[in-house]
């Protein structure tokens, strides 16, 4: 970018009556973005011109700057609060993401296992029923007139009883909050079977599963002991897809959704991997990267790899994606979905960790099976990793309040607004970018971080130059395509939506 300057040389002159933005060359062109999210590609020429202070009025810059709200004269104030406070309308809702870890204990054993998983015969790591109905009972409360009770583990399945007597409870409760309710469980799967599922459907509760690609990938890199933990997960992905057709629910809206976790050995099979989950009849594909959490950190050395050869999967990845579409098969990738919306509209998807602030504490928090309380799964797993930093409180003692004003959700607020954040502040993704501070913690040892040395952060950057990318290009058919990957069609089936009795 210096060489942009060299080239103007003496003439630049800060530009006037335009109102604060920031830049970036992405394909040989100039990203200009705005604080509301407005951006607008310029070429070489004309960035020297407005470098140069030659921004006529009534001129095609003037009036290209104009039309994407670059220009202050023109600018319409009013218009741009409603627009900024649409955009933060989250920070008016409490936590709505409630995930609790109901045992630790895991039936199969992962290579990248960001749980810290117990053994099958570690029954003091089953969360009790009575700290269960705790967990409701402060979940409820929540200012959030939406919640999302998760199940994890460890494998939650292993510890059905107390998942089952829990959603029990929260229905029920409920009757008194009228909330929102819904209950997402994310399982092997392996220790499914039809009485489980019969529950699990009859109480809508949605299945999430982990699927590493190819069978030679996922039962190399996911060992079920006396079993194929491939072909449990595709048999139960196919029946309980089933059970949603016999139900007479759309197929392509709900299904079992699925979770990629991109290992060293992942990175070989872009097109095999994609071709996997489509084949599963999935319909959203999640492309990230493995995480620093749990025992990853311990196994860095057989699953990590360089941020670059990532960026070159998902390239690949998604380029595959893009070719399915244009033959006529509706498929996205989440990443990308995430970001465009933000890009292409004022719609924010509020996904806690790709937004500022983040949803550590005020999106989401977790509770531990012994009751603790953390501002997210990854603060879990950092206490399990024998860190308790991201420990807020406990299902025993602690008030709704108390766990909303404490002095590590403040902090953790700070630390994620990207406007404040060296790097960030001068980056010009900030309207579209978030970042855990989790993540800055366990990697460089800050909530704050140093995002030129975030693995994250080079993640996100490389996800978004291809992006824009694309859309400067702008090639129809692909921008189509982009375009429709931002639509959010609800699934309306899954909320409970309780009447206050
Ligand atoms: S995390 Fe990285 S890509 Fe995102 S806003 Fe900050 S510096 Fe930019």
């Amino acid at each position: 970018m210096s060489g942009l300057f060299t080239e103007i040389g003496a003439e630049a002159r800060a530009p006037k009556g335009l109102v604060p933005f920031r830049f970036r060359e992405v394909g040989g062109d100039i990203l200009l973005t705005n604080f509301l999210g407005d951006w607008v590609f310029l070429t070489k020429a004309e960035f020297g011109e407005l470098a140069r202070g030659q921004l006529a009025q009534g001129s095609s810059l003037y009036e290209k700057l104009s039309s994407r709200s670059f220009v202050r004269e023109t600018l319409d104030e009013a218009k741009a609060a409603e627009r900024i406070a649409y955009k933060k309308r989250f920070l008016s809702y409490g936590p709505n993401l409630h995930i609790a870890v109901v045992t630790l204990r895991c039936n199969e054993t992962c290579v990248y296992c960001h749980a810290s998983r117990a053994n099958m015969d570690a029954v003091h790591t089953d969360m009790t029923p009575e700290i269960g109905e705790k967990v409701v009972d402060l979940m409820l409360q929540s200012t959030s007139p939406a919640v999302t009770l998760e199940f994890q583990g460890g494998e939650p399945l292993v510890n059905f009883p107390v998942m089952k007597h829990i959603i029990e409870y929260a229905l029920a409760r409920n009757r008194a909050y009228g909330k929102e309710l819904e209950f997402t469980m994310v399982s092997n799967l392996a220790m499914m079977d039809e009485e489980k599922l019969a529950f699990l459907v009859d109480r809508k509760v949605q299945i999430c599963t982990s699927i590493d690609g190819p069978e030679h990938i996922h039962t190399k890199q996911r060992i079920l002991a006396g079993g194929n933990s491939h072909r449990e997960a595709i048999k139960w992905i196919e029946r309980i897809n089933k059970a949603y057709i016999d139900l007479g629910l759309d197929p392509t809206l709900y299904h079992v959704e699925a979770l990629l976790t991109t290992t060293r050995e992942a990175l070989k099979y872009p097109k095999e991997i994609v071709d996997t989950y489509v084949g599963l009849g999935c319909r959203a594909i999640f492309l990230r990267p493995v995480d620093p959490f749990g025992f990853a950190g311990k196994t860095a050395q057989i699953v990590e790899y360089d941020r670059a050869a990532f960026l070159d999967f998902y390239r690949a990845a998604v380029e595959h994606i893009l070719d399915l579409n244009r033959r006529g098969e509706q498929v996205l990738e989440r990443y990308a979905a995430i970001f465009l919306t933000k890009i292409l509209g004022d719609e924010e998807p509020n996904f806690l960790d790709i937004r500022s602030p983040s949803g550590s504490g005020i999106g989401a928090i977790a509770y531990n099976y012994d009751g603790k309380i953390f501002s997210s799964d990854e603060g879990r797993m950092m206490y399990e990793s024998g860190d308790g930093f991201f420990q807020i409180g406990d299902v025993f003692t602690s008030t709704y309040r108390s766990l909303m004003k404490h002095e590590t959700v403040r902090a953790l607020v700070m630390a994620s607004i990207r406007e404040t954040q060296p790097d960030c502040v001068n980056c010009t993704y900030t309207p579209y970018c978030g970042i855990q501070p989790e993540h800055n913690y366990r990697t460089q040892g800050t909530i704050f971080g140093r995002m030129r040395e975030s693995t994250l952060c080079a993640v996100h950057k490389g996800i978004q130059d291809y992006l824009f990318d694309k859309l400067r290009t702008n090639d129809p058919k692909t921008v189509e395509i982009l375009r429709r990957w931002t639509t959010v069609r609800a699934r309306s089936h899954f909320i409970h939506a309780s009447t206050a009795s």
